[in-house]
């Protein structure tokens, strides 16, 4: 069995804004070396969350309304009084900060329809994820 980590370093926009990092990950994925296993992909982050959907601009749109209003700013938060982003710490909580993909053939293994996001929830911000590849190498 083998494990590949790199951290890699994702420039965000400003307030609730997706970041389609399926690239970045593939890339990754390819380095490891690694042929078959899992792959974790993980927001170092309180304010940003790991999401796997389409990448389809009104989606996308739709997502950032849905959580502005489940998660509303200024709504009498308590954390807001101690650096006022309550709403994106809220949303990162009940979105989640990780997702796991499978790894197969090399490569990691999405549907026809499916884009891996880093989430930004409280931009702009250079944000760090964390990938690690765990799995049997091509050597294995
Ligand atoms: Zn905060």
């Amino acid at each position: 069995m083998e494990v590949y980590s790199e951290e890699i370093q994702i420039p965000t926009g400003s307030g609730i804004n997706p970041v389609n990092i399926t690239e970045k990950i593939q890339a990754v994925a390819r380095k490891s070396g690694i042929s078959a296993g899992a792959c974790f992909v993980y927001s170092m982050h309180t304010t940003a969350a790991v999401i796997v959907n389409e990448n389809e601009p009104g989606l996308l749109k739709d997502i950032a309304a849905k959580l502005t209003h489940d998660f509303p700013k200024n709504a009498g938060w308590e954390h807001d009084r101690h650096d006022n982003n309550a709403h994106a710490h809220l949303a990162a909580t009940y979105v989640g900060i990780s997702k796991v993909v499978p790894v197969e053939d090399g490569k990691i293994k999405l549907g026809t329809w499916q884009s891996i996001f880093l989430l930004e929830l409280d931009g702009p911000r250079t944000r760090s994820v964390f990938v690690q590849i765990i799995g049997v190498g091509e050597s294995d």
